[in-house]
């Protein structure tokens, strides 16, 4: 992972030697792991930058360094007991003079009543401080009570002053934050009781990471928030995200891809449409979190639940654009969902062919709008219309992909060895979605054309024209 800052007017590579000898502090070593989403990711690294910057030097080992940072998920129960476990076990590894902080989103959802369920947490700060890092490291170097745990009240995530850039880079492809929080106030979700209300990055600074990113050797850029198309709506901006997407063709067309996640059902569709249609670097691929498809559902969620709406903009998306690649979620278990309410999902999901779909069961999580209601429908119920909607989706995921045979892609090699290549097209973001798998070795990074020769149910199977 690539550690870079902005500097001045330009941008470069960190030069981390010289930073660090420009500072007089000791050095101290840390260690980040982070869990959960993509933008959990960015913030991790944006944490390890403003520690670089301060002096510290990043490990890639655990047990090597002074301090080891978990940057935690909190918004189900599964991931909430992942990032107790990671605590608990670095807690228990720890050796003497070694620190254990709890970043993120379980910091924020729990904050004091993490002390007692990680015995040995030296630290915890929430999700909405994570640009305070290095104060709450300074304080852990000076003597006082421990744990030591910074949440002081804010209704907002705080930003960086610094010059930092919100991304996370792996290989050829990074997640750029846009904007952070959340103004909806869907009956399931915790994120804005953990993030709070959303702001956006300023469309000059988020250019100007893109700019630091192309400079790293970014080939895809992979814009996230929490409700993309919402962006700008803080900063005054109508069709912000169209704003920023036609600012991000013209300033930085060296990167090949732009792809956009979480768009929100009800969004003002056709400045979406026109830019991925068009010759630019914006990828044809919308994912568009739908989480139901009965109206009865849906209202229930606290979600927008016009399904003409859906149906006639999504048609809009593919008379536009034959090719695009359609991803969504959905929610299945929803209190009080009906057989008759699930089979209509299932009608839906047949209808809709979506190119990718991802299925979570309902969890019941408290202080979320829908703690209220009963959570009535049995494990084994959710779990038996996971597996029908799954094998529903598998077949139309399959089909998808053997109508692409004999017809040609652009692929971005992400791995090779063994005498084959990994790549994604624009059909498939990162770890979500599907592969294409190449009978010879590439070169990582390198985007090349491909011909499809084969289709499984995720993946496609190609070979290089
Ligand atoms: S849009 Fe809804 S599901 Fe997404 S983060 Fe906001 S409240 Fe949660």
């Amino acid at each position: 992972m690539i550690i870079f800052h902005r500097m001045g007017d330009g941008w470069r590579k960190n030069d981390r030697m010289g930073l660090m000898s420009m500072t007089k502090r000791p050095i101290k070593t840390f260690y980040i792991e982070s869990l959960g989403c993509a933008k959990n990711s960015v913030d991790s690294r944006s944490m390890a930058e403003l520690l670089d910057m301060a002096g510290y030097e990043e490990c890639f080992q655990a047990e090597e360094s002074d301090l080891i940072i978990v940057n935690t998920c909190g918004f189900i129960q599964p991931a909430k007991e992942e990032s107790l476990q990671v605590l608990r076990d670095y807690a228990q590894e720890k050796r003497p003079g070694q620190y254990l902080v709890a970043a993120g989103c379980l910091g924020e959802r729990e904050k004091q009543q993490l002390a007692a369920q990680v015995e040995g947490l030296d630290a915890a700060l929430g999700t909405r401080r994570w640009s305070e890092i290095v104060a709450v490291v300074e304080k852990l170097r000076q003597p006082g009570d421990s744990p030591y745990f910074y949440f002081p009240p804010t209704k907002q995530i705080i930003e960086s002053g610094e010059p930092i850039v919100r991304a996370a880079l792996e290989g050829s492809s990074a997640y750029l934050k846009i904007a952070d929080g959340c103004d909806r106030g869907c009956a399931f979700c915790a994120i804005p009781l953990i993030k709070g209300p959303m702001f956006s990055r300023p469309i000059p600074e988020i250019l100007a990471d893109a700019q630091a990113l192309a400079e790293a050797g970014a080939k895809e850029v992979i814009l996230i928030a929490q409700d993309t198309t919402t962006y700008g709506r803080d900063l005054g901006m109508k069709d912000g995200l169209a704003a920023l997407l036609g600012e991000l063709a013209v300033t930085v067309p060296e990167i090949p891809w732009v792809r956009v996640m979480y768009t929100f059902p009800g969004m003002h569709a056709e400045p979406l449409i026109e830019l991925m249609a068009a010759d630019n670097n914006i990828l044809p691929y919308l994912d568009i979190p739908l989480q139901h498809a009965h109206p009865d559902v849906l209202k229930r969620m606290q979600r927008p639940s016009d399904m003409k709406w859906v149906r006639d903009t999504l048609g809009k998306f593919r008379q536009a654009i034959p090719e695009v690649a359609l991803r969504t979620t959905f929610i299945v278990g929803f209190p009080g969902e009906t057989e008759a309410e699930f089979q209509e999902l299932l009608d839906f999901t047949a209808e809709m062919r979506f190119d990718h779909v991802g299925i979570f069961p309902y969890y019941h999580e408290a202080d979320t709008p829908a703690f209220a209601l009963e959570d009535t429908i049995p494990q084994e119920v959710k779990d038996e219309r996971i597996q029908r909607l799954a094998a529903l989706q598998e077949e139309i995921s399959h089909a998808n992909n053997e109508a692409w045979i004999g017809r040609e892609l652009d692929v971005l090699i992400e791995g090779t060895g063994d005498g084959i290549s990994v790549g994604r097209s624009f059909r498939d973001a990162p770890e979500i979605d599907g592969l294409v798998l190449l009978d010879e070795v590439l070169t990582e990074g390198e985007l090349t054309r491909v011909r499809v020769t084969g289709a499984l149910t995720h993946d496609l199977m190609a070979e290089r024209k």
